[in-house]
């Protein structure tokens, strides 16, 4: 998979009942996404398609890791990432997304581009809480961070900001 093309789905193409799609989420799809929250990752996502007289079931699924700042040390972690959904898609007048389940695209060109359905799928699948494993954090880091924290009035304290860019230094 050439991340140059869109994940986009030829649903107007498929013949077959069942068809199955398989793309990799790399560093350079997650760095391709304008404001995207993950700028890295490896995550391979499998896209079936069941084609019905009305409409076409997808299954997606996703499975790999993510890179993100960990929320104790702020270092780079591996988050692991798994991740399932259903998504029924119709042919209609114009593109309209019913609801998180139903989709409605225009029968012409029949394309769905799966971009942010496969991104919004691998980002929820990150816990709210993600943290290195134990004794795996910055030390230097989290005992700054602690200390900066205990006296911390406001989350848009300055010197949070400060801090974070430290890691950069
Ligand atoms: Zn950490």
């Amino acid at each position: 998979m050439n991340v140059s093309e869109p994940l986009a789905l030829d649903l107007k193409a498929i013949e077959n009942q069942v068809t199955e799609y398989q793309f990799e989420l790399n560093d350079a799809f997650f760095a391709s996404l304008e404001g995207a929250m993950v700028q890295q990752g490896d995550v391979r996502a499998r896209v079936q398609v069941r084609k019905l007289s009305s409409h076409f079931e997808l299954h997606l699924a996703v499975e790999g890791y993510v890179q993100v700042a960990c929320d104790r040390c702020l270092e780079p972690m591996r988050q692991p990432v798994e991740n399932e959904s259903r998504l029924s898609v119709k042919f209609g007048e114009a593109y309209e997304e019913v609801n998180d389940e139903l989709v409605v695209i225009p029968q012409v060109p029949g394309r769905l581009d799966l971009t942010w359905y496969l991104y919004e799928l691998t980002v929820l699948a990150i816990p709210i809480r993600h943290v290195h494993e134990e004794g795996a954090c910055n030390a230097d880091m989290t005992a700054r961070l602690e200390s900066l924290s205990a006296g911390r009035q406001a989350t848009d304290d300055p010197r949070w900001e400060a801090l974070k860019n430290l890691r950069n230094n």
